[in-house]
């Protein structure tokens, strides 16, 4: 047991050591990078004081009895832990590589709207346009439909990179798809969710804020995929919470919407911002927010396909 235990430590000190000495090598690079980038430094910096830390107390007592087996079990007890080290980011990678489900991603709008009618539901006669223009930014000037995309395509990625499996309803402007065959497309494939972006407008250059829109409950058409709309409306909405500085209005249940009463897999729609109200239309076309809304709605969809997978 003492020997095993002793060459177990000998182990961690042998890797703490190789670990600060290559940490040390790197510095002058790293340091070069640091003026730059500036953040690998800090990372590894951060690592490296605790894992020393956590094997020297009790280190020395051991090291001096058993000296002589040290050299012996070093190059047995250093393959072993390598090995374990290298081998379980290798699994998770392998096990993130396998789909975790598709997520249908719709880009609302289009270059040219189409003013003629199609029913707002299966089972109503009411009608809407098949597909509006959208609004505008009031301080950029860019149309909704590129904001949209934008986001959509950033989205996209965020979500390929953590393993799900992704399918677009248009990756361009000139297309013309009606919001009941965008929600056809994604019940084709029979995407776990359907993720619909898009951008507010308000007549007040005030308004302002995200919101997540989902089946209301009292639409019996959509009764079979209300509780999982809500859910992944509720996540998305926690992960913007969570990954953004802007203003949270909310859930919003919504019965007039053709793209939700079409749909018959879990859907929802996130109105990121108000493209009416002048600093959050600069925002939403800032990169780095671009990329904290994508992230962010990635990380709710996540934690919804985490609960549906339970
Ligand atoms: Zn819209």
């Amino acid at each position: 047991m003492k020997k095993l235990h002793a060459s177990g430590i000998t182990a961690i000190v042998a890797a703490a050591v190789a670990f600060f000495a290559l940490t040390y090598a790197h510095q002058p690079n790293s340091v070069k990078e640091d003026s730059s980038r500036g953040r690998e430094v800090p990372i590894a910096a951060s690592i490296m004081p605790s894992s020393i830390q956590a094997s020297t107390p009790s280190v020395p007592a051991n090291l001096n009895l058993e000296k002589s087996q040290e050299s012996e079990t070093i190059p047995e007890a250093t393959a072993p832990v390598s090995e374990k080290d290298s081998g379980n980011p290798a699994n998770t990678a392998n096990e993130a590589a396998v789909s975790r489900g598709l997520i249908y991603l719709d880009p609302g709008h289009q270059r040219k709207g189409d003013s003629r009618q199609e029913p707002i539901s299966p089972n109503s006669s009411a009608t809407k346009a098949r597909v509006t223009g959208g609004t505008t930014g009031v301080s950029t000037g860019k149309p909704e439909y590129v904001l949209n995309l934008e986001v959509a395509l950033l989205l996209k990625e965020a979500l390929i990179k953590r393993g799900f499996e992704v399918l677009m309803t248009r990756e361009d402007h000139e297309v013309n798809l009606s919001n009941v065959e965008r929600a056809e497309m994604a019940n084709a494939a029979h995407a776990r969710l359907a993720v619909r972006i898009h951008a507010d407008g308000n007549d007040s250059t005030k308004a302002k804020g995200y919101s997540v829109l989902y089946p209301d409950k009292s639409v019996s058409v959509t009764r079979s995929i209300q509780a999982d709309s809500l859910l992944a409306a509720e996540s998305i909405l926690g992960a913007l919470k969570a990954g953004t500085n802007a203003s949270s209005r909310g859930l919003q249940p919504r019965k007039d919407l053709t793209g939700f009463n079409w749909s018959t897999v879990p859907v929802v729609l996130v109105e990121m911002g108000f493209m009416t109200n002048p600093s959050e239309d600069e925002d939403m076309s800032d990169p780095d927010y671009q990329l904290q809304l994508a992230e962010s709605i990635a990380v709710g969809i996540e934690l919804y396909m985490v609960q549906k997978e339970d």
